[in-house]
């Protein structure tokens, strides 16, 4: 690590995407730089060690990309949260509402050993809607949730409040 590396350098804004009025946080900057990514991921690594999990839970698609390098970095096994109809085998499944409109996530049924403790990572943290469906989720197949890991908060959206474990953000943006 170079503790000097601002990663923030490595992520960018960009203005109207999904739709008109959202600035749309980018990580495809710091995962196309070999060093930027190798640092972000070791510097979250060590957090992720601290909750002592036995297995990290991805969240599709893009918590996919941070999720396995950490598990193989800390010698852990990774399930994956996925939209529905992805998974074969068979699947528990959470509805839960956004802002407008509704989601999904599923996941397979027997992926987590009852009390296993799990982390659970993605890319961004914004109003925490995701996060708490996704811990829920892993609730419902018996996981004990110790953590949730993302690579950016947006601090000014409170996602960090609606979440009942420990969090660890990289980068925040307020
Ligand atoms: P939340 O459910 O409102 O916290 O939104 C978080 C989810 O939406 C995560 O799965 C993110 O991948 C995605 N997301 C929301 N805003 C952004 C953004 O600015 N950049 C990248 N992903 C975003």
């Amino acid at each position: 690590d170079n503790p000097a590396l601002d990663l923030k350098r490595y992520i960018r804004g960009i203005p109207d995407f999904p739709k008109p009025g959202i600035l749309f946080y980018d990580i495809s900057t710091l995962l196309r730089d070999a060093d930027a990514w190798q640092i972000a991921t070791a510097r979250i690594a060590r957090a992720v060690a601290a909750w002592q999990p036995d297995i990290l839970a991805g969240i599709e698609s893009r918590g996919f990309l941070m999720a396995a390098p950490l598990a193989t970095r800390l010698g852990l096994g990774l399930v994956m949260l996925r939209k529905p109809g992805k998974l074969p085998g068979e699947t528990v499944t959470l509805n839960y509402d956004l802002e407008y409109g509704s989601d999904s996530l599923q996941i397979q049924a027997d992926a987590i050993k009852p009390g296993q403790r799990v982390v659970v990572v993605d890319d961004l943290l914004a109003t925490g809607g995701t996060l708490a469906a996704s811990i829920s989720l892993l609730r419902k197949v018996g996981a004990e949730v110790v953590g949730a890991s993302m690579v950016i908060e947006l601090s000014f959206l409170g996602g960090r409040s609606r979440l009942d474990v420990p969090v660890h953000t990289l980068l925040t943006y307020d």
